[in-house]
């Protein structure tokens, strides 16, 4: 391998590596702390624009919560899936789309609606918390 194409892949790499271990949102701070700790050297700025180019490779899922706040996740998310979210600890489930079809036949049958996209969120306790 050459020496630039291993300037390019280390910051994917060592984010991959902080987003591996934790099966919850983080922000893009809360990724560059990690980093520190674990003594990577890297600007916030490269955080942001890995992570924007993981996000766009289908690597990371992307939330943006009420407060604006935009936080990331090593995810599919080509792969239709919901996120069941713990509301301690944060932990993540992926959770598979199953109830739309009979939601979507009554949305059209009570409001003569046709539903062609929607996003969910699920919100509770994992089983460690509950
Ligand atoms: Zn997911
Ligand atoms: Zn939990
Ligand atoms: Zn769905």
């Amino acid at each position: 391998m050459s020496e630039r194409t291993e300037y390019i892949t280390r910051p994917r790499e060592e984010i991959a590596s902080v987003l591996e271990r934790e099966r919850r949102f983080l922000t893009a701070s809360e990724i560059y702390a990690r980093l520190k700790r674990a003594r990577a050297r890297m600007a916030l700025s490269t955080v942001y624009r890995t992570l924007e180019r993981l996000r766009k490779r289908g690597d990371v899922a992307e939330r943006v919560d009420d407060a604006g706040e935009v936080s990331y996740m090593l995810c599919a998310p080509q792969r239709h899936h919901h996120h069941a979210i713990c509301r301690k600890c944060g932990r993540v489930e992926d959770v598979d789309c199953t109830a739309i079809d009979r939601f979507s036949q009554a949305l059209k049958a009570s409001h003569g609606f046709v539903l062609d996209d929607h996003a969910m969120e699920f919100f509770g306790r994992c089983k460690q918390c509950q």
